[in-house]
């Protein structure tokens, strides 16, 4: 009702933002020219070298399926600006390069990304960056972590494992009273199901890899700019705040207001490292974008069926899905994402990891490979495989203990999913 009071609903905006009124050369036009580098003219490219024909220009310079991309889901976070780069990885790190130096600390949630944080840790730490791990549905946690080198706080709106969604306000009133920029990575929620910047974000992050893509065709991710966070003057944000000599003495802040982070992203991260988006992949999320809607919607009607099931089955010790109306987090879902609690839930199986690993075996409709978020339900059983390294103590800090199973609901018929789980029970 509200998004009909202030523009275009969210189903519209998926199909028509960004587009160019021109029908010939709309949304949904497969990439047909050259990546970025070709201009129209020498001026053209003088002015945007120099950085000085800012607006659609600089957008424009590059591949016009990114550019769409950009525009689009810019408008359905709610966000001034995007940036899409190459996978998701690649956009959480040209972020954190805009904010931190050697020397410098970002909070995050601990077993973020599946086991897959351990690692980067390493690779931060070799940049200078301090990571701190906290527990992300707690904000004491976050808030106790604060240092006075922290220069972002990154948490998920609904964590991976499925289960919890995090009090995005709560995160942000910490990070505002701490002048820190709150990062959201928002890729299982969906701008469908909840909009960070509405509840205090500052950025937003994408891995497009999941459900905005949608059908495990692609890797890409997004950054997008809430426009909220005032750089302008902060000496401890060089990126945005000092004068770059190497252009001419321009600072982002200034000169580009309440987009600076995205332009800055741009320049210093995606010009300079190199992760760009293949305009193919950026055609191909806009199409899956064309479905988001629908998609979020039938992926959490399917997901909270099968969370009422599993709760009702006598193999299944445990289920957490803050659809159900039994979860501690279902009070927090009302009120972040009402429009339904997404597709990612977890179980836990009263044969422990016996059961576990022989229901993941008979499964026949889910498969058990590759990426969660898509099209198909898959079903994995992390604590043989993707945590497989982890301690016992770290696999059960990161929802992946010996009995627990990892659900990604899908968008086929629920009678077949219902099934499926229901003989591989029987089994176990
Ligand atoms: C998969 C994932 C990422 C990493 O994205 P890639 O596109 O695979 O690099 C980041 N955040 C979340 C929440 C994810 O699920």
């Amino acid at each position: 009702m509200t998004e009909q009071a202030i523009g275009p609903g969210f189903a519209t905006l998926a199909l028509h933002a960004g587009a160019p009124a021109d029908p010939a050369s709309a949304a949904g036009t497969p990439p047909t020219e050259p990546p970025a580098g070709v201009f129209e003219d020498m001026e053209q490219a003088t002015a945007l070298f120099g950085l000085e024909g800012f607006g659609s220009d600089v957008v424009h310079s590059v591949n016009p399926a990114n550019a769409l991309l950009e525009e689009r889901v810019a408008a359905l976070e709610g966000g001034t600006a995007a940036l899409a780069v190459a996978s998701g990885r690649a956009a959480q790190f040209l972020a954190l390069r805009m904010l931190l130096q050697p020397g410098d600390e970002f909070i995050t949630g601990c077993g973020q990304h599946g086991g897959q944080m351990p690692h980067v840790d390493q690779t931060y730490k070799s940049f200078g960056w301090g990571v701190k791990c906290a527990d992300q549905a707690d904000p004491k946690s976050l808030e106790a972590a604060l240092t006075p080198q922290t220069k972002a706080i990154l948490i998920e709106s609904f964590t991976k494992p499925g289960g919890r969604i995090v009090d995005i306000a709560a995160v942000a009133e910490i990070a505002k009273k701490a002048r820190v920029p709150l990062i959201v990575d928002n890729t299982i929620a969906t701008p469908y199901l909840l909009q960070p910047f509405a509840h205090g974000a500052d950025l937003v992050l994408h891995s497009a890899t999941k459900f905005l893509g949608g059908h495990d065709t692609l890797t890409g991710g997004l950054i997008v700019d809430g426009g909220t966070f005032d750089w302008q003057g902060d000496a401890r944000f060089p990126m945005l705040s000092a004068p770059r000599p190497d252009y001419g003495g321009m600072v982002f802040a200034e000169i580009f207001g309440n987009f600076a982070f995205a332009v800055a992203c741009r320049i210093f991260g995606l010009n300079e490292l190199g992760p760009t988006l293949s305009p193919f992949n950026a055609f191909l999320i806009v199409t899956g974008l064309e479905t988001l809607a629908l998609r979020m919607q039938r992926h959490s009607e399917n997901a909270l069926r099968v969370a009422e099931y599993l709760a009702g089955h006598k193999a299944v010790g445990a289920v957490d899905y803050p659809g159900l109306a039994s979860d501690p987090a279902h009070a927090l879902a009302k009120i972040y994402c009402p429009r339904g609690a997404g597709g990612l839930l977890t179980c836990r199986l009263a044969g422990g990891y016996e059961a576990a690993t022989s229901f993941i075996q008979r499964l026949r409709l889910f498969s058990s490979l590759g990426e969660i978020s898509d099209t198909r339900s898959r079903a994995s059983h992390p604590a043989s495989t993707t945590h497989r390294h982890l301690s016992d103590v770290e696999k059960t800090a990161s929802t992946a203990g010996p009995d627990r199973i990892r659900l990604s609901i899908g968008l086929e018929d629920i009678a077949d999913i219902l099934a499926d789980l229901d003989q591989a029970l029987a089994g176990v």
